[in-house]
């Protein structure tokens, strides 16, 4: 049984270069839940600083490269998601550690990597990985190339069009897909290795999220972070990974952080204010939206202040920024004109949502009789999601 948590992300540097000594570090390898809350505290003589998206080296090589350093000093409930440096060249590694009461609630926290990158400040000119970097050892380098990487958001995406709608080989990624189900086969859980996230690696994938210790919209089969980092060790690193974060409100209605900041965006490329009026993890809420807003990404918008026109211009916000977005029309004792959507790539989302997405890439309804899209083409956009907006 996993052990409740709150989120954590330590992000502990001190601005001076002079880090953690050994002895510091022996403190983060505790995996005792509360040592791990209590490092933040331990860790109080150090000046702390959040590091920001630029600090952040996102290639896959960068990430591999990290998770080969750090495969010796890692649990089997570790692993490694992202790699930061600091100003002073130093390497580190932010790990997702294994508490994790949900599969997007995991304590992730930092661990200086055991390696500088001798020429971090050309490095980040250049705009290369680290593996490009002269870096302590060649064969660190040889090591990149041990562990391929999976891109998280193209198996998500596939995850949620594929069931419904048949391979999308159009959508990028059967090869992340692949990696999946031989990780899946490797695990014993067996399923087609064909880069088609169809019904089979669904459920497939939903055994090893019940086997992890997930249920509900955590053991749906669409991959969270959490599992497909347990399904990886020692087999591929995640790159591209969606996050949806955790629970807030927007207009006070229940949406995730994901979902709040898609819709905010939204609100800036429409250019006036979106007022929701049925939020996510809403289960039984409202019987006619048929359990698509039972688990994340999902919102009703309000509407009845807009013209037609407006209308079609938030649905087209919407879609822009990775929602599938439908305006529906009154249907008097069901429901009000409102904007039903839906975040595309959220991996809480229900299944009935999931098959709503499936709809909206081949240009349907997303209602029961699976009808024709409404939306004039002046309206629609090419499929995306959010972290590719
Ligand atoms: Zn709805």
């Amino acid at each position: 049984m996993k052990t409740l948590t709150t989120l954590a992300v330590a992000v502990a540097l001190s601005l001076s270069g002079s880090l953690y000594a050994s002895a510091d570090q022996e403190t983060d390898r505790s995996h005792d839940p509360a040592a791990s809350n209590a490092k933040s505290a331990q860790h109080g003589d150090n000046q702390h600083v959040e590091l920001g998206d630029d600090d952040v080296l996102a290639t896959s090589n960068d990430i591999t490269l990290a998770a080969k350093v750090l495969a010796g000093q890692l649990t089997d409930d570790e692993h490694v998601i992202e790699v930061r440096y600091d100003d002073a060249g130093h390497v580190w590694a932010v790990v997702l550690g294994g508490y994790c009461e949900s599969e997007n609630d995991c304590v992730q926290y930092t661990r200086q990597l055991s390696l500088d990158a001798h020429d971090h400040d050309a490095d980040k000119a250049g705009g290369s990985s680290l593996g490009g970097a002269p870096l302590q050892g060649g064969n660190l380098i040889d090591a990149v190339a041990a562990l391929p990487s999976v891109h998280m958001a193209h198996v998500v995406i596939q995850a949620q069009v594929e069931p419904f709608r048949g391979n999308q080989s159009a959508l990028a990624g059967d090869a992340d897909v692949m990696r999946v189900q031989s990780g899946l086969n490797a695990k014993g859980i067996s399923t087609t290795v064909d880069g088609w996230y169809g019904n089979g690696t669904t459920s497939a994938y939903a055994t090893w999220q019940r086997r992890l210790g997930y249920t509900g919209l955590d053991a749906t089969g669409i991959p969270g972070p959490s599992s497909l980092a347990a399904l990886g060790q020692n087999r591929f690193v995640l790159t591209n990974k969606i996050t949806v974060g955790s629970k807030t409100t927007f207009s006070g209605k229940r949406v995730n952080t994901r979902t709040r900041s898609m819709l905010r965006e939204a609100e800036r490329l429409f250019g006036r204010s979106i007022t929701v009026t049925q939020g996510s993890y809403n289960a039984g809420g409202v019987g006619a939206s048929a359990g698509t807003h039972d688990g994340g990404g999902a919102v009703d918008i309000s509407v009845s202040s807009l013209s037609e026109t407006q209308r079609w211009q938030l649905v087209r916000a919407l879609r822009k920024v990775g929602f599938a977005a439908w305006y529906r029309t009154a249907i008097p004792g069901t429901w009000a004109a409102h904007i039903h959507a839906i975040a595309i790539g959220d991996t809480d989302m229900s299944l009935s949502a999931r098959n709503q997405v499936a709809d909206y890439y081949v240009g349907r309804n997303g209602l029961a009789g699976h009808g024709a899209d409404n939306t004039p083409s002046a309206y629609r956009v090419p499929f995306t999601w959010w972290e590719k907006y």
